[in-house]
Order: structure tokens, then C-alpha cells, then sequence
């Protein structure tokens, strides 16, 4: 049995992933410090190590306790608009922590990575779809720390023979209502999960941060994807590390666009709620539209998304309405 360590294991992406992981046999060990993540959220894994990446001695224990076949790395602050206050708890956190976890594989003989990166790398688009060769210039600190991080895991292939895959994610959503684990960000600032609190009259309406962009309906259109979708390609990502040895950055998004007000339509229908919605103004940093290509992630990895927008909402609908105050209860 092959044994993966999880990092971030106890996020909303990561326990999707040790879920996945578990559901199909392999053995989990989980990193996390739990500052955003929940433990309540690690399902099925063997052991949770509750610490810092950036704690060297912390991170040899893990290695050293546990034989490590490949590593997976979800560990790091996410809030954009964060990152633009405080930039150097970005680049300390995600890029210092990646640093730690790579180290801690050179010493250990690990030569497997995959990393959660994100659409962030690119900014403000050139062309859609986004392809994985266009420019990448991030608008916030979030986007470079996770860019830096991939000319890190560049230069670790070259020097140690690190293989890895970065995988850019586009917008992810849903839950996995057989594991009971779901989205729980605290503050929450992502469209699909502030719509369902909306339709729980948790919020008194959804805010839709503008309706003057350039497209169909003047509101902002993004690729959303099934973080179950999201899971699965982190798997394909890890079996493929282990074929061919081929590091390669990735998209992972569904190729498809809705707008904001598209997603509160969906959400309406699906919720059977009223779901109140007010036009406020933009949002600093917001691209009009951002749509993956996701042909590569098709053609090295075989990977296609399998789950739509209907189930995404669904899915979220079913773990929001069924944890209203998410893992507190
Ligand atoms: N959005 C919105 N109201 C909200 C939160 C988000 O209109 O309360 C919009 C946001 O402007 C963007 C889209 O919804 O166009 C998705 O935003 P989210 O923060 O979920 O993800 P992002 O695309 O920023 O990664």
C-alpha cells in the first residue's frame, strides 16, 4: 500500500483529497496546522500531525515516522484580498512553507510532488481560454507566492530530481455528502458558498460584485469545478509522477463559463430559496472572465471533469443546509 502525505489535509480542498485517497486504499498521513483547516474534516486518514511546515525538526518527525511514497501539498493562506494587506504572511506562509516541505523530501528521498496552485498565476488574462503557456503575472501576493513556489519546484526538479505537478485551479466548489465534508472558510469570501448562506437567510441577500463588465449579462463569468473533479486529478497527477517522471503544470477547470448572475439562478432553481440579490460595486482586481483550457490536463493526465454545475450547487446546497454552522455543528 502506497503511503501519501497530505499537506493542508484538514482544508476544504485537501480533505477532499485525503477522502479520495482513503476511498480508493492508500494509506494517509495528514499535515496541517489547523489555523484554517478543520480536524473534524480529516476523514479516514492514518494519522493527523497538527503543526507548522515551516517547523524543520516537526517536519523530520513526519518523515521519519513514516515512509513517504509521494507527497501532496495543499497547505497555504488563500484570501486575495488578504495577501494584498499582508504580503509577507503570504510569501512566509506558502512559499517558506513549500521551501520546508521540498527540503524535508531532499533529506528523506521523496521524489514526488503535487501542488495546489491556481488561476491566480495568470492575472489578468491575454486570450480564453487559458492556456497553460500564457503569460503568467499575478495582480496579488496570493498569485505570486504560488507562482514562486512553481520556479522553486522548477528549479528542485532540476537540482534533486523532485518530480512534480502544479495544478492551477480555477474556481472550486461542491462538497462529498457520502464523507460529509464540506466548504468551510471562516471569514468566507467565495461566491458559492456566500449564495448558500444567502438561501439559509444566513446573509440577507448575495452582494454581486458589479454588472457593468463586458459580457452577456454585464457580471463577472468564471469556470467553476467540482472539488471532487479536483480530487481526482491530483490522483491522476501523482500516478502519472510515478509512470513517467514528468513534472508539468497543469489547469484544472471545467472549460465552461457562468456569470455571478447565472450561479444565483442556478442556486434559486436548485435551492427552491429566494435567495435576495443586490448589484454593488466591483471588486478591486477582478478579471471580467476567466475560462481554463483544460486540454492538457486531458491529453498527459487523462483527465476530464466529470460533474457539472448542477451538481456543484447541489452539492453545496446539501452540505450547507446539513451543517449550517459548518463543522461547529
Ligand atoms: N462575487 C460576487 N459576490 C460575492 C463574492 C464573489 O459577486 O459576494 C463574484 C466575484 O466578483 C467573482 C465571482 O463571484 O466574479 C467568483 O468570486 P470568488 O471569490 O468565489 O472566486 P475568485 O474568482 O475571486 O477566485
Amino acid at each position: 500500500m502506497k503511503t501519501i502525505l497530505v499537506a493542508g489535509g484538514a482544508g476544504y480542498i485537501g480533505s477532499h483529497m485525503v477522502a479520495l485517497l482513503v476511498e480508493k486504499g492508500y494509506d494517509v498521513v495528514v499535515v496541517d496546522n489547523l489555523r484554517t483547516g478543520h480536524w473534524q474534516a480529516v476523514k479516514g486518514a492514518r494519522k493527523l500531525y497538527v503543526g507548522d511546515l515551516r517547523d524543520a525538526a516537526f517536519l523530520d518527525q513526519v518523515f521519519s515516522e513514516n515512509k513517504i511514497d509521494g507527497v501532496i501539498n495543499f497547505a497555504a493562506y488563500s484570501l486575495v484580498g488578504e495577501s494584498v494587506t499582508n504580503p509577507l504572511k503570504y510569501y512566509g506562509n506558502n512559499v517558506a512553507g513549500s521551501q520546508s516541505m521540498l527540503t524535508a523530501m531532499k533529506e528523506h528521498g521523496v521524489d514526488k510532488i503535487v501542488f495546489s496552485s491556481t488561476a491566480a498565476t495568470y492575472g489578468e488574462p491575454e486570450k480564453q481560454p487559458i492556456e497553460e503557456s500564457d503569460r503568467t503575472d499575478p495582480t496579488n501576493p496570493y498569485g505570486a507566492s504560488k507562482l514562486a513556489i512553481e520556479g522553486m519546484l522548477k528549479w528542485c526538479d532540476k537540482a534533486y530530481g523532485i518530480h512534480y505537478v502544479a495544478l492551477r485551479y480555477f474556481n472550486a466548489a461542491g462538497s462529498n455528502p457520502e464523507a460529509g465534508i464540506g466548504e468551510d472558510h471562516n471569514p468566507e469570501s467565495h461566491l458559492i458558498p456566500l449564495v448558500m448562506k444567502a438561501a439559509l437567510g444566513q446573509r440577507s441577500h448575495i452582494g454581486i460584485f458589479g454588472d457593468d463588465y463586458p459580457t452577456a449579462d454585464g457580471t463577472c463569468v468564471r469556470d467553476y469545478i467540482h472539488v471532487r473533479d479536483l480530487a481526482e486529478a491530483h490522483l491522476l497527477a501523482l500516478e502519472h509522477l510515478e509512470k513517467t517522471g514528468e513534472s508539468g503544470i497543469f489547469n484544472l477547470g471545467s472549460g465552461d463559463g457562468y456569470s455571478v448572475k447565472e450561479i444565483i439562478e442556478t442556486a434559486r432553481r436548485i435551492t427552491g430559496r429566494e435567495i435576495p440579490a443586490k448589484i454593488e460595486p466591483r471588486r478591486a482586481g477582478d478579471p471580467s472572465v476567466l475560462i481554463a483550457s483544460n486540454k492538457k490536463a486531458a491529453e498527459v493526465l487523462g483527465w476530464t471533469p466529470k460533474r457539472g454545475l448542477e451538481e456543484i450547487i447541489a452539492d453545496a446546497w446539501t452540505w450547507h443546509s446539513g451543517h449550517p454552522n459548518g463543522y461547529e455543528g
